[in-house]
């Protein structure tokens, strides 16, 4: 009998386990796919660490998070400033004055400001109430009182409509498959708008990459702890059901289960599906040494039928790795270059996909409350992480829940 049966491998499950065994706690982790680390999971392939569910780059304003997580790694000091492609013209991203400048031309961040206030006050003044009679302070006040009610308007709000077509518009629809209008507005506010020449993606304190990739980090957190990969639980549980075992939940195995999978399949949809966003990845192995020269180059424009291309080597600099964590030298790298590349392409998730993003609309967001509502009354059971909190949790977010829940269960 275990005290914890903890169904996931990745941050979530990974995090809690850690922290309960050095509680005494005895935990048994059930994993669905045949590794550990969940969507954080990388690969070592050419000598190159590739994110095989898509780029992760850590980063937190938790100093908690920060001294518990570098204690299974050592991050590097990759800085995030991926590049925006819209028809062949390039941005820097996030929205900053690098962007505005190359947009506008423009130099000072008052110019800037300037642009941007125009723009707003002409696609979203009718919104606001403003009309044709409004002194220039009164126009004013009602735009500043106005209040975004989609991702829309906030993006118009914060940018203005040049940025909103051409770095946005697209991008976002692609993403998320709807209309920016039919989407929550704190997913643009996830990215910050600066009014200085700065590229770094993260308003974060601490950020980088672990170096030798983040499937040795989650190892390391699950030392001493057992694991048993490509079990899938909710099967396990039909089974245990079928056969009238008295606590099928727990599979008979421990006083209580961790769940990090999606709620809604564990309850067998029983309320309807929520919806997920799920990528597919179409990887490639190229013959040089350089591809796109970033890490992350994202394609705005609607027609690209993928979002972004990772080019996984610059995560670490260009760096590549033997399998015992040595480094490439100059003459084996020139003697076989070689970069992995992988473009992203989003759709939406349907049953049998790996469910990446929840999508946190009204709609979504009410169906889980009521899905929440049963975990409640699911008991010896803790639903955790992205999947099992329907919430757009970072990594950082993810490890700092896990903590406090292992904090709690004391
Ligand atoms: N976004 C955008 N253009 C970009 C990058 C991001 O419009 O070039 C928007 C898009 O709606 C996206 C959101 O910003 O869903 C959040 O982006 P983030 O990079 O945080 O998404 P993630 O890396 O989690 O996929």
């Amino acid at each position: 009998m275990y005290d914890y049966l903890i169904v996931g491998a990745g941050l979530y499950g990974a995090v809690f386990a850690h922290e309960m065994k050095q509680k005494g706690k005895t935990c048994l982790i059930i994993e669905k796919r045949d590794h550990i680390a969940g969507n954080v999971y990388t690969a070592l392939e050419n000598g190159i660490h590739v994110h095989k569910y898509g780029a992760h780059i850590f980063h937190t304003n938790d100093r908690k998070v920060w001294n518990f997580i570098t204690q299974f790694a050592e991050f590097n000091r990759y800085t995030n400033s991926p590049v925006a492609n819209y028809k062949g013209e390039i941005y820097n991203l996030p929205f900053n004055m690098n962007t505005f400048s190359k947009m506008w031309g423009i130099f000072t961040p008052e110019e800037a400001r300037a642009k941007i206030e125009e723009q707003k006050m002409k696609a979203l003044s009718d919104l606001a109430g403003v009309t044709p009679e409004d002194s220039p302070g009164e126009a004013k006040r009602k735009m500043d009182a106005f209040e975004p009610a989609n991702l829309e308007e906030q993006a118009i709000s914060l940018i203005g409509t040049d940025i909103y077509e051409k770095l946005i518009n697209g991008y976002t629809q692609k993403q998320w498959g709807r209309p920016c209008t039919e989407l929550p507005s704190f997913i643009i506010k996830r990215l910050p708008v600066r009014f200085i020449y700065d590229n770094n993606y993260f308003n974060a304190l601490f950020q980088g990459i672990p170096t030798g990739g983040y499937t040795q980090m989650v190892e390391k957190l699950l030392e001493g702890i057992e694991v048993r990969l490509s079990v899938d639980y909710l099967e396990e549980v039909k089974k245990k059901k079928a056969e009238g075992c008295e606590s099928p939940q727990t599979l008979g195995l421990a006083k209580k289960v961790v769940y990090t999978g999606p709620i809604d399949a564990y309850f067998g949809y029983s309320l309807g599906a929520l919806q997920y966003r799920s990528v597919r990845f179409d990887t490639e192995t190229l013959d040089m040494d350089n591809f796109q020269g970033n890490a992350v180059v994202n394609y705005t424009d609607a027609e690209t039928p993928f979002t972004r291309i990772i080019e996984h080597k610059h995560f670490e600099f260009a760096q590549r790795y033997h399998e015992d964590g040595s480094l490439f030298n100059e003459e084996e790298n020139a003697a076989d270059p070689k970069t992995i590349i992988s473009r992203e392409y989003s759709a939406e998730w349907k049953q049998g996909d790996e469910p990446y993003y929840p999508v946190n609309d009204d709609a979504n967001n009410a169906l889980y409350e009521k899905y929440k509502a049963l975990a409640e009354k699911e008991e010896n059971v803790i639903f955790g992480g992205r999947l099992g909190e329907y919430k757009y949790y970072d990594m950082d977010q993810v490890i700092k829940v896990a903590l406090e829940k292992a904090e709690k269960e004391g």
